[in-house]
């Protein structure tokens, strides 16, 4: 029985490639020491996991920014527009390379960067690779090879190198012109990765692990004929290399047949997000072949500690009928998706001390996979029974902690009923009365919540948190940012105001901190893209709020003008999806206990007197299932939370949500479904072709489509402000429409947000007369 992994966190436990590539970027260091800097982090991964006992360790896992454009680059697949930097002479162009990632501004070149986007289900971003149908591909980059003989050199082991499979690798393409399928590309691309296997043999790998995470899609016949098709040759011309397959984050469901025949050599199950796929496997005739089969049983995407014997109970099940010489042991995916090590974790940090035990980070996984492998060998080996003693006490402290059950929360879900999650009236009836009550203008003018986010902002909540300041010199400073704020919107002549959000720093941290049940580790990064990395909450118990969050400021920004002050909320489906969720109960219940939390903060708001009222939804598409035929259970469940955060209040309070940049397409009703008075949506960048959605589904509450793209500093003139909505109205009622940029202003400057609201608020006069 083999401990493997499928990779490891590249960022460094002290997010030492951040600071790296920042440096480099920054023309600090020399690409000599970015290089350095990488060898060093991959060493120490290696060793880590070497040391930790794991006999197959993954090379080639790690990336300077994004293992897919890893992949771009070592097939040579290189939009057009970058090759003026094709010509330079190392072995891992890094000018090239980073102008892919993050576009390219010097020497008279203004390249774009490549697009970016979600990894799947995770909040892992990865750079699109760019087809086009004179499509060719090379072998371009040596990193591989590199990485491979360093490994080798370091460990006493041969390593594995990771590959994203050529089929994944094309589906997670775009085609840049019409007129051709990425898949027909399959016969070009396959010479470049037989010549990587070729040149792998040579340098001795025994096992390669190729991810084919498209597995876990739907696919059409003809994408898994590409599959069948692409493992027999390679299976063929290199009968010697061992190859292990691995697909992640779902299960192989309607593929599994077709993964069953693959000639590999090991086929990897996610059995975290999967447990029945090894019952289903063993019944067929899978067992009389001579695959080996690599059991994720360690969750690669959350952060709890295992339940050893729950997963030695699965690996015995596997063991039994394939005997232990065909099982390998590994995490349920890449630990990419984990922060690094808890051990990094101080005793003072913000986590509950109870809840250190309860948690497992990449490092300690490591540790899990190998106590599960010795475990089921040696079922008395000593040291390994004092962990599993450890692990049954821990579970069992978590399952019974006052920390985490909360009676009266429990109690709340059980008695929740559709009633909860309905207004009293009807929106028609509900537009009537708001109209009458609020008595805004038609193309009523607002904001999205947030504006800029000055490095004054900044270094006053920095000196707060590190108490060079006291709370009430720091609320002092957040009240006149506040008050200059009102006056402002005031002389720009907005109709709906904000209070601006200058107290928070992040939309989901913020209430995260004032929520009982969430935990705030102090060093618990995870890479989001490139340099960027996130650290997300931790919901480990009941959800509950201890007082209200932001009515104080809701109120005191209220008080300072006759406008009505909109206050601002963050939704539940959105804290849940930016946060490591618990595991001990459905993602759902976690999702209405949020709900309830905000339920809270909307009547106490309403009762403070604010009229409007926004509840932020970003996420809520992020959250859909990778399986179509999962999405209305889940879209059931995110729904309801959203209207059980928004239910308590009277007809006329308004409610508003946002969402950020997305497709409404294939889920416009679960978007009608959430019944908001106002909507405000991205729609500026697609020249409200988003909107098409809504007018087909003829959406009938209100709707902010936004009117300026907030993520550049250049100002929208009034001219083409007033166009985007006269095309909003040629689809949509004009009293149905609102006036707002695209998003929250944060990360601009008040200079041209000035601006650009002063031409918002006029192309909304020009409207009112002319359209
Ligand atoms: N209210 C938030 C803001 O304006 C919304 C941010 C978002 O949509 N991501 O910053
Ligand atoms: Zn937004």
């Amino acid at each position: 029985m083999i401990a493997h992994n499928l990779g490891y966190p590249r960022i460094g436990s002290h997010r030492e490639l951040k600071r790296a590539c920042e440096q480099f970027w920054a023309k600090k260091i020399t690409p000599q020491q970015l290089q350095e800097a990488g060898r060093q982090l991959r060493q120490a991964n290696w060793l880590t996991q070497q040391q930790a006992g794991i006999a197959l360790v993954p090379c080639n896992d790690f990336s300077f920014y994004d293992q897919v454009l890893d992949m771009s680059l070592t097939v040579g697949a290189i939009p057009k527009r970058f090759k003026p930097l094709l010509d330079e002479p190392t072995a891992y162009p890094l000018a090239l390379y980073f102008a892919m990632a993050r576009g390219y501004q010097q020497d008279g070149l203004d390249l774009k960067a490549m697009e970016m986007t979600k990894w799947f289900d995770t909040n892992y971003h990865y750079i699109v690779p760019e087809f086009s149908a004179d499509q060719s591909f090379s072998l371009l980059s040596e990193k591989i090879f590199t990485e491979f003989d360093e490994a080798r050199e370091t460990l006493d082991t041969l390593p594995k190198p990771v590959l994203l499979g050529p089929v994944s690798y094309l589906l997670l393409g775009k085609e840049k012109e019409p007129g051709f399928d990425r898949l027909t590309l399959l016969d070009r691309l396959l010479p470049v990765y037989k010549q990587i296997l070729g040149r792998l043999q040579q340098q001795g790998a025994e096992w390669v692990q190729f991810d084919e995470p498209c597995l876990s899609l739907d696919l059409t016949p003809h994408q898994q004929e590409a599959i069948a098709s692409v493992y027999g040759q390679l299976r063929q011309q290199f009968p010697n290399l061992k190859l292990l397959l691995a697909a992640y984050f779902e299960c192989y469901g309607a593929n599994l047949n077709l993964a069953l025949q693959l000639p590999v050599d090991a086929l990897h199950l996610d059995l975290v997000r999967c447990p029945n796929q090894l019952a289903d496997i063993l019944t067929t005739d899978f067992v009389q072949r001579p695959t080996q089969l690599s059991l994720g049983v360690v969750d690669g995407r959350n952060i709890w500690i295992n339940d050893l014997e729950k997963s030695l109970a699965t690996v015995r099940q596997a063991v039994a009928a394939l005997g232990a010489d065909r099982i390998l042991i590994a995490p349920s995916c890449s630990l990419l998706h984990v922060p690094c090590d808890l051990s990094t974790e101080t005793a003072e940090a913000g986590l509950p001390s109870e809840l250190n035990q309860w948690l497992a980070f990449a490092r300690q996984k490591l540790d899990e996979v190998v106590t599960l492998v010795t475990l089921s060998q040696e079922p008395d080996n000593p040291q390994a029974s004092a962990l599993l003693v450890t692990n049954r006490a821990a579970l069992q402290a978590r399952r019974e902690s006052n920390q985490i059950n909360r009676p009266a929360v429990q109690q709340r879900l059980r008695q929740l009923s559709e009633q909860d999650a309905r207004r009293a009236s009807d929106f028609s009836q509900r537009q009537a009365i708001q109209h009458d009550r609020l008595r805004l203008p038609l193309f009523p003018t607002t904001t999205i919540g947030s504006f800029p986010q000055t490095d004054a902002v900044r270094a006053n909540r920095a000196k707060f948190k590190k108490g060079e300041k006291t709370l009430a010199e720091y609320e002092a400073f957040i009240r006149s940012e506040t008050e200059q704020a009102i006056r402002w919107q005031e002389d720009v002549g907005l109709d709906v105001l904000v209070h601006g959000e200058f107290e928070r720093n992040d939309m989901v941290e913020y209430f995260g901190e004032l929520l009982d049940g969430i935990a705030f580790s102090q060093n618990g990064w995870v890479q989001s893209y490139g340099s960027r990395c996130v650290k997300p909450p931790i919901i480990f118990g009941d959800v509950h709020r201890p007082e209200p969050m932001t009515v104080r400021w809701a109120q005191l920004a209220q008080s300072l003008t006759d406008k009505p002050v909109k206050g601002m909320l963050t939704g539940p489906v959105t804290i849940l999806q930016w946060s490591f969720v618990r595991d001990d109960q459905p993602r759902r219940d976690t999702c209405l206990q949020l709900a309830l939390a905000i339920h809270d903060e909307v009547v106490d708001l309403e009762a403070a007197g604010i009229g409007i009222i926004q509840i932020d939804e970003p996420a809520l598409r992020e959250g859909l299932p990778l399986r179509r035929e999962n999405w209305d259970t889940y879209l059931n469940w995110a729904v309801m939370a959203f209207r059980v955060a928004a239910s308590g209040v009277q007809d006329h309070t308004q409610i508003h949500t946002h969402m950020c940049y997305a497709e409404f397409n294939d889920i416009i009703s679960a978007i009608a479904d959430l019944d908001a008075d106002v909507i405000t949506i991205e729609t500026s960048r697609s020249q409200m072709e988003l909107l098409d959605a809504f007018a087909r589904f003829a959406y009938p509450n209100e709707i902010g489509p936004g009117v300026y793209d907030i993520h550049s500093p250049s100002v929208p003139t009034v001219a083409e402000m007033v166009e985007l909505l006269r095309q909003a109205t040629q689809v949509l009622p004009a009293r149905n429409l609102w006036v707002n940029p695209d998003c929250g202003l944060k990360t601009r400057r008040w200079p041209e947000t000035t601006e650009a609201l002063k031409n918002m608020v006029q192309a909304a006069q020009t409207a009112r007369e002319t359209i």
